[in-house]
């Protein structure tokens, strides 16, 4: 008998265990269209020129590595607030956000929802359906009870906007609703901007807590128009919670870059917020690390660097557009009757393709193209040397 014998084993993640089944395959055409990363058209992670840069420039002064702030680095929190208000927005001038360095996105969520689970205990969390699988797993180990707000149509491949919104509207006071800012994971649809003015309505109306989530701004429309949204959320007036990632804006998964921001209702308030977000972190992993936030702290505060940063993720975007182009019309040529357009009119790194979890998983047997049961693709690892096989994988398996 040991102090482990009943410790049962838990499941594998979908997506990282997907991505250990794609590793061990040895089928030489593979193609891992399962976990959301950006890949260039080389097939190769890329290392951005910005990122560089900056790190040469560091390399070229090494500094010794203390402890960071709790809240992480000054320069980086306020380039994080300049990037997700606007320099000019008024709750930025005014002071009364309060942002924190975190570790990723997920670090971001998993802050505000500790946070948001001493300030109100009772609160449920409302999530999409479907959603980032992490999404319930980190509000439920927060320890909140989380359920789901409707928005996937599969029949008619699209958004479920009533049923969305009635189900905002039916939610109780107090409910924490997460939302995806942009570029929606998994299903790749967004909401419209007279959509959006709806769910703000009803926000408001019920008293509910947005909880923005923000992995992928300037993979949509573009940094400004991507971020447009939360600059809606706080001209209604709302205390709003909002997540950033820089994983696949800077490619910089591994660095562990991200933030929370919690807009207050004014300076005193961010102030006593921030305190609280402290007493979170501190408790958790202490302070974040050094690097990733410098390079991305030394990116933004830099206008060359920053404007190279801006084209780099441009040409990222344009070309995941791109290949939505190309799979659509690959499809077609490999002879798929069925209309999919609709890849066209998805946004982000992601389609929801349509396909059953049968033709997902006959795509990895006999292909060895790698999505994930729910027909989930990552169309930023499509590039013009695997497109026209996966094209015909797929047209195999529909
Ligand atoms: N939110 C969503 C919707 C995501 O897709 C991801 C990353 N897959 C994250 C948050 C977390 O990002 P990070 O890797 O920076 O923790």
């Amino acid at each position: 008998m040991s102090l482990f014998t009943a410790v049962e084993m838990a499941p594998r993640d979908p997506i990282l265990g997907l991505n250990d089944q794609f590793n061990a395959d040895t089928n030489p055409n593979k193609v891992n269209l399962g976990v959301g990363v950006y890949f260039d058209d080389n097939g190769k992670l890329p290392l951005l020129k910005c990122v560089q840069a900056a790190e040469k420039a560091m390399m070229d002064k090494p500094t010794a590595r203390g402890y960071l702030p709790i809240d992480g680095i000054a320069s980086y929190d306020s380039a994080v607030k300049t990037l997700v208000f606007g320099a000019d927005s008024e709750v930025v001038t005014s002071g009364r956000v309060a942002t924190v360095q975190a570790v990723g996105g997920t670090g971001g969520l998993k802050i505000g929802a500790d946070f948001l689970k001493k300030l109100n205990p009772d609160a449920k969390v409302l999530i999409s359906d479907p959603s980032w699988e992490n999404h319930k797993a980190i509000f439920t180990n927060a320890g909140f009870e989380v359920g789901t707000y409707k928005y996937y149509d599969a029949a008619n491949r699209k958004v479920n906007f009533d049923g969305m919104l009635a189900d905002l509207n039916a939610a109780a006071p107090g409910t924490i609703v997460v939302l995806h800012a942009c570029c929606h994971n998994p299903t790749g649809y967004d909401i419209t901007a007279e959509q959006w003015a709806k769910v703000i309505e009803a926000v408001k109306s019920r008293d509910l807590v947005a909880f923005l989530d923000m992995a992928y701004q300037g993979f949509g429309q573009g940094l400004k128009e991507d971020g447009a949204v939360i600059g809606k959320f706080v001209a209604a007036g709302l205390n709003i919670f909002v997540s950033t990632s820089f994983s696949k804006s800077f490619s910089l998964y591994g660095e562990r870059v991200g933030a929370l921001s919690v807009v207050a209702s004014d300076k005193d308030e961010a102030a006593r917020v921030l305190s609280q977000l402290k007493i979170v972190i501190r408790t958790n992993y202490s302070n974040p690390p050094t690097h990733g936030g410098a390079v991305v702290s030394a990116v933004l505060n830099d206008a060359a660097l920053r404007a190279q940063w801006e084209e780099e993720l441009g040409e990222m975007r344009v070309r995941i557009k791109a290949m939505r182009q190309k799979l659509v019309d690959g499809l077609k040529a490999a002879g798929v009757k069925e209309d999919m357009s609709f890849i066209t009119t998805q946004i982000g790194m992601f389609s929801y393709s349509g396909l059953s979890k049968d033709q997902m998983m006959r795509l990895r047997s006999e292909f060895g193209v790698y999505g994930t049961d729910t027909g989930r693709m990552c169309v930023a690892a499509l590039n013009s040397k695997n497109i026209e096989y996966v094209c015909k994988a797929i047209a195999a398996v529909v």
